[in-house]
């Protein structure tokens, strides 16, 4: 029932010389097979929507849809606690400064894009216990939200819905982004449209939520706070919507999603915000 390490692929490539990872987030075997929580208590519901209204602004709610989802700037995102079954951070979260989130990226699990909705919640066990087990000891699940192939987005790292909490699995933390990863392998095959869709919308929610602009072309510089690309103390300049691999040195989020997030994402996120008065 529990993923074992023998269960995880942790495969290494040879790429222009050097050696490039996989995401160091990424697995390739989930817990598809356990139960998942059917049902969303009121007293879990509270306590997700109450946190989230601590930093973001809500947008108006039908009563009918305030049960099973958290808004989150017009994006319904599943909060963790639809799949934790009571998982928590297993060390101390640091959150970014105000002005310190000033990217976002995407990466993905490279795992099978095989699975029903269902087996997701089990899919998110399995990541969190890969990142907090002996092989990567992080202290909760490394990405701050999830992007399902059936379009569902999901809050990953514990306190992401309320604030910008600091993430991993970029080579290090060289720290100033939000991490947003698709559940599926994207080398080859290409987010679903749904998956797609909804990444656009997300990255979007969190480009207003912390003032990012996302036209194409837009760029960001930080000081790096140590990746395996970008040693402690190096001045990066990225775009600000960018992917695992300008970061890391990593193949993730896979040559078809990298294309998306190089060719597609900026306008189509930039589509979808006011527009400036
Ligand atoms: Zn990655």
């Amino acid at each position: 029932m529990l993923a074992t390490s023998g269960a995880l692929r942790r495969h290494a490539h040879r790429a222009a010389g050097r050696t490039v990872d996989r995401c160091p987030g990424t697995l390739a075997a989930g817990d598809a097979g356990a139960a998942s929580p059917r049902t969303l208590g009121r007293r879990t519901f509270l306590v997700g929507a109450s946190a989230t209204a601590l930093a973001v602004a809500l947008i108006a709610v039908m009563p009918g849809e305030a049960r099973a989802r958290t808004p989150f700037r017009g994006v319904d995102v599943r909060p963790r606690a639809e799949w934790a079954r009571g998982l928590g951070p297993t060390g101390p979260l640091q959150q970014e400064r105000p002005g310190d989130t000033r990217f976002l990226l995407v990466h993905h699990t490279a795992s099978s894009n095989d699975y029903d909705p269902d087996d997701v919640p089990g899919l998110l066990r399995g990541f969190y216990r890969f990142h907090t087990g002996p092989d990567r000891r992080w202290p909760d699940v490394a990405y701050n939200f999830f992007v399902d192939r059936y379009g569902t987005v999901w809050e990953g790292r514990s306190g992401s819905l309320a604030g910008p909490v600091m993430a991993d699995a970029t080579g290090g933390s060289q720290g100033f982004a939000q991490l947003c990863c698709f559940i599926g392998n994207h080398q080859v095959e290409a987010p679903t449209p749904e998956a797609q869709r909804s990444m656009t919308a997300l990255l979007a929610a969190l480009a207003d939520t912390h003032a990012i602009e996302t036209a194409p072309g837009a760029t960001t510089t930080f000081v790096s706070r140590g990746s395996n690309r970008w040693p402690r103390g190096t001045t990066v300049t990225t775009t600000t919507i960018a992917g695992h691999r300008d970061m890391s040195l990593t193949t993730c989020p896979g040559d078809a999603a990298y294309e998306l997030v190089r060719e597609v994402f900026p306008a189509a996120v930039t589509a979808l915000r006011p527009t400036p008065p």
